[in-house]
């Protein structure tokens, strides 16, 4: 088996790297996870810094620079995302980041260091860790984003307002309803230019949105979405015998809307991969429509949430009740006790749980795992009213803040 990467590693997390910047993480090489011997005994020949520049299908060949053609039997294509080009003035100055290769981070690592003043720019979940990590850093560091409140694609607003007070405590300088306007400097950049003004910058990290890096896909006729990703089936078949597809670079059926979605995680793209890559080799795995359960730390909180919110579910016309409740994460006299704010969505009628968003000190993925399964498995308010739950005064409060917010919904509709 044979792997092609333009990169000079393989097998290393890149969802790590804000927590190196940040400093919680030590060293890049701690993100590391097999050296690359390990590769090479498991008999995958992997091709590092190798570039493909075209996919004969046709032929079942590829065409790699310095090597030519090179056939074969089924390929699995994997290659990943691209940030949204920011397509404003001055992005071809030196002093931009695009977070993605880790030896990349590393050499931004070191212009950290001598920064006074860095703009992240979007408030996209990575623009968050970023911003996070840049105050942990002590950067003076400044957020802008287009829209009114954080994560404003995927979040409710009240779920996101305690992790922008924070991220200002942190000394983050919020620019939200700010339009990017350009780059600004002589060769490298010195301020961005926004719709309310210049700030100064020594660095700039880009955090656009992700989008498929499709090209090589798209130019070898493989049937592309509506979202610009590989449409695949459930055994991450492509629309060309033979050929699989998986990660960022693919979309996926929302299973609650059906609606096609892409850019989705980590997690996302290491299950897809191994369902692609058995079914290459000729075995039968199936990949299932995503529920898209998400977490991470923000600033000073963990944020969440499961399907979709009340934002996403109105623009997608899906009508929806909505409970919601703030618990506390252990007993109330228990030391470290935190606020978890619960915002669960559902079906008007069956009460089927559709969506939910979270926020709080901790225990916001477990819940966020949980409510995965509970959409998944067609849980309804009702059930999870009426849910056990662990009491343990140093992991657990009495009242668990997902009942909670079931029961308000209740109280609501009976009203
Ligand atoms: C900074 C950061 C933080 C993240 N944090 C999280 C997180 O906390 N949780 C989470 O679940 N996910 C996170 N993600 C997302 C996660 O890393 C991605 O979803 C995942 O890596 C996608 O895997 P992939 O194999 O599709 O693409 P990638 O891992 O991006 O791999 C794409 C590969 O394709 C290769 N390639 C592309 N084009 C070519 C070509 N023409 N020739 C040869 N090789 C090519 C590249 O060299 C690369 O090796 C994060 C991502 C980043 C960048």
């Amino acid at each position: 088996m044979r792997v092609y990467t333009e990169f000079e590693d393989v097998g290393y997390s890149p969802c790590g790297i804000p927590y190196v910047h940040g400093r919680e993480i030590p060293a890049f090489e701690n993100l590391i996870l097999q050296d690359k011997d390990f590769y090479a005994q498991q008999r995958i020949d992997v091709h590092y810094t190798t570039r493909v520049t075209r996919l004969d299908l046709r032929q079942g060949a590829v065409e790699v620079e310095g090597e030519g053609r090179v056939d074969f039997d089924r390929l699995v294509v994997a290659t990943g995302f691209d940030y949204e080009p920011p397509g404003v003035p001055g992005d071809a100055l030196t002093g931009l980041y695009y977070v993605k290769n880790i030896r990349r981070a590393m050499e931004f690592d070191e212009l950290i260091e001598e920064a006074r003043h860095v703009v992240v720019v979007d408030a996209t979940p990575l623009g968050l860790e970023m911003a996070t990590a840049l105050a942990h850093r002590g950067k003076e560091t400044h957020l802008v984003d287009p829209h009114p409140w954080l994560l404003s694609e995927v979040a409710d607003p009240e779920i996101m307002k305690p992790v922008e007070d924070s991220l200002v405590e942190m000394g983050v300088q919020m620019h939200l309803t700010t339009r990017l306007e350009g780059f600004l400097g002589d060769g490298k950049v010195r301020a961005v230019s926004t719709s309310a003004g210049e700030i100064p910058a020594d660095l700039v990290v880009v955090c656009t949105p992700k989008q498929p890096n499709n090209r090589l896909a798209r130019e070898a006729g493989l049937q592309i979405g509506s979202t610009g990703g590989i449409v695949v089936d459930e055994r991450m078949a492509t629309s060309v015998e033979g050929v699989y597809a998986a990660g960022d670079v693919v979309e996926l059926p929302h299973a609650v809307t059906r609606v096609p979605v892409q850019g989705l995680t980590g997690s996302h793209a290491y299950a897809q991969g191994k369902v692609a890559g058995t079914n290459a080799a000729g075995g039968r795995r199936i990949y299932q429509p995503v529920y898209v359960p998400w977490g991470m730390v923000a600033g000073k909180w963990m944020v969440g949430g499961v399907s979709f919110g009340e934002t996403l579910a109105t623009a997608l016309g899906v009508p929806f009740v909505v409970g919601q409740a703030e618990g506390i994460s252990r007993a109330r006299y228990y030391p470290g006790t935190t606020r978890i704010r619960v915002k669960l969505l559902a079906e008007p009628k069956s009460l089927r749980l559709i969506g939910a968003q979270l926020v709080g000190g901790e225990g916001i993925k477990e819940r966020c795992d949980f409510l995965g399964v509970a959409v998944w498995k067609g849980i309804t308010i009702e059930d999870l009213a009426y849910m056990e739950n662990v009491y343990s005064p140093a992991i657990g409060a009495l009242s668990e803040p997902i009942a909670l917010a079931a029961q308000n919904c209740l109280a609501r509709l009976q009203r």
